[in-house]
């Protein structure tokens, strides 16, 4: 059934099997599904998720929220939860749907998207990201995908030119303004650990305030760390109140349009 799936796909079910069998599971559940994915394509789930960050806390809430039962050895061949079924036959239709002759990670992240009252949906959407999103991404990507691939460097690394360009339409809609990065104080809810970031409920007895609670953001392109622990290149950079821009992804691709529009 997975002649049409990419070798990436392919190993994302591997993984999704492996997983479920740590976890005891007697199925392949969607959220295998979605650990699969995130340990196989990092390019990927960086590009949607943002941050290592936030990839870690995805996987420790699947953790936290899964009964642990015995391992299962790996030779045993677990069956995909009927979610999972539809998750992959969502995962074809994406396929087709974009003209696609193969299944890929991009097609199987739609499908976990598309079954929506699965676990691993609940965990992307709590994570702000929505089937439209990703929509729209990939196929803004594919519109280029036919054209040569260009390659861009941003600190030492290559970055697929269509990938930024993607990420642009969405941040030239904002203001940006040179900013030293200082970590953000938060709250942290007592009966979970979990993190709120509006200090304004500081007086509300279920939290309590953490002094620098938020020590680093993510460039929104490159995911270049912003702190203040990292030396001068990771100190400044570019916000736009909310999100955070590295100095060279903002002077290579919004200086010199602002710059224009003055
Ligand atoms: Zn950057």
């Amino acid at each position: 059934m997975f002649e049409r799936y990419t070798e990436k796909a392919r190993r994302v079910i591997f993984f999704a099997r492996y997983e479920a069998s740590q976890f005891g599971s007697p199925y392949i559940e969607t959220e295998h599904l979605l650990l699969g994915l995130l340990r196989e394509d990092k390019a990927l789930t960086n590009r949607f998720l943002r941050s290592h960050a936030l990839v870690e806390a995805i996987r420790k809430e699947i953790e936290e929220r899964t009964t642990l039962r015995e391992r299962t050895s790996t030779s045993v061949d677990l069956p995909l939860s009927n979610e999972s079924k539809r998750v992959l036959a969502y995962a074809a239709e994406e396929a087709e749907r974009l003209g696609h002759k193969h299944i890929g990670t991009e097609h199987l992240l739609l499908g976990l998207l598309r079954e929506k009252d699965a676990f691993a949906a609940h965990l992307l959407n709590s994570r702000g990201l929505s089937l439209d999103r990703v929509r729209e991404i990939v196929s803004e990507l594919q519109n280029t995908a036919g054209q040569a691939r260009d390659i861009l460097e941003i600190h030492g690394e290559d970055w697929d030119l269509s990938y930024v360009q993607a990420q642009l339409v969405e941040l030239r809609k904002f203001a940006w303004r040179k900013r030293q990065w200082q970590p953000l104080d938060t709250l942290v809810e007592i009966s979970s650990g979990r993190i709120f970031f509006d200090v304004t409920l500081k007086a509300d007895a279920e939290f309590k305030l953490v002094t620098g609670g938020w020590p680093r953001e993510f460039c929104s392109v490159c995911h270049w760390e912003l702190s203040t622990d990292g030396g001068p290149e990771h100190a400044d950079g570019y916000t736009n109140g909310r999100e955070w821009l590295c100095t060279e992804c903002y002077e290579k691709f919004l200086g010199p349009l602002n710059k224009g529009s003055e």
